[in-house]
């Protein structure tokens, strides 16, 4: 029996496989290889790897764990899991195998669920993205749109406003209260509230956006709302619960404790699953870093 069963080998589920590793648990880590921004051409915001492509972090992070003997990478995916009476893990893989352990650190990542408009699935993660913090940078002072309605397209707009002086709103046929549209005014943001029919450019590269009503608008980038599900039944199945769905951002996060702790004893979660704060690179290494951390004391002390 392993002692820990790290479900996904992302930002997450490798920094906890770290933590474990330098501590000589014997760890078992199974990755099925889609980590949410393997898609973006560089990552930003992540102290120590600024622009550096998704793809390589990933590499370097491998590299480093395959200094410790006792953590196994290895790629497929966990169909199923459960826990016995006696509290010990049991994961099904998607060839069949078996694998049983004392703790378990899910790190599923997320499904970033994005505006379905013509033209966003081949800019996704360059032209079109979800996060100012992680891609505004590299599109400062462009002209730049926000496609989103209500409170969050008003927030997400302002915050892009520190990025660039060009920003319009766009709320795709959504209506705005008052005191929104002075905020927005003050701000100096565009408004447009046309319904937005697809986006146009050479490539991946986004040079417009499009309106129902046969009319464009010129911009470079969109941030554009995203909402994060569950990528599996997986934690449900575990026993662990989830929070209310974030007004915000929609989020229906795996409940955890500040220690990672699902409430389910032995059973930790992190990253993006269980997030309760935007999520990101340096937040999942973090989380991650915690929930190896606990496993750790749950075999060590049996916290
Ligand atoms: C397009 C895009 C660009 C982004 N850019 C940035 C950026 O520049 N800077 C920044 O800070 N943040 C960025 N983010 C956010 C950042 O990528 C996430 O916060 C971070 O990847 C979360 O890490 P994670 O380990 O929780 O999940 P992930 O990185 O998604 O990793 C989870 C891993 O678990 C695997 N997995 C899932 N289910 C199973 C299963 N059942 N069995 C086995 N393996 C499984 C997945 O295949 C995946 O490899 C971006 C997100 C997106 C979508």
């Amino acid at each position: 029996m392993k002692e820990c069963i790290v479900v996904g080998g992302g930002a997450a589920g490798m920094s906890a496989a770290l933590t474990l590793g330098r501590a000589r648990l014997d760890t078992l880590v199974v990755d099925a290889g889609r980590q949410s921004n393997l898609v973006a051409t560089t990552l930003g915001g992540l102290l120590g790897h600024e622009g550096r492509p998704p793809a390589e972090f990933y590499e370097a992070a491998r590299s480093e764990l395959a200094r410790y003997a006792s953590v196994e990478l290895r790629q497929g995916e966990v169909t199923r899991a459960k826990r016995a009476d006696d509290g010990s893990f049991t994961v099904t893989l998607g060839d069949g195998r078996q694998e049983r352990a004392v703790t378990v650190v899910l790190a599923l990542g997320a499904e970033y669920r994005y505006p379905r408009v013509s033209g966003i699935d081949e800019r996704w993660g360059g032209s079109v993205f979800h996060c100012p913090f992680c891609h505004g940078w590299e599109v400062r002072d462009r002209p730049l749109g926000v496609l989103a309605s209500g409170a969050v397209g008003v927030h997400g707009a302002l915050n892009l406003r520190a990025f660039s002086d060009r920003i319009t709103l766009l709320t795709n046929g959504g209506n705005l209260t008052g005191p929104q549209r002075r905020q927005l005014a003050d701000a100096g943001v565009g408004l447009d509230e046309r319904r937005v029919s697809g986006l146009a450019g050479p490539g991946s590269q986004l040079r417009s956006v499009r309106f129902a009503d046969g009319g464009e608008l010129a911009v470079d980038a969109l941030l554009v709302k995203t909402i994060l599900h569950q990528r599996s039944g997986l934690a449900r199945d575990l026993g662990a619960s989830l929070t209310e769905p974030d007004d915000m951002t929609g989020v229906e996060a795996v409940a955890v404790d500040p220690m990672c702790r699902t409430g389910v004893p032995g059973l930790f979660a992190a990253g993006d699953m269980a997030t309760s704060v935007p999520p990101s690179m340096a937040a999942a290494v973090a989380s991650g870093y915690v929930a190896g951390a606990g496993a750790v004391a749950r075999c060590a002390a049996g916290y």
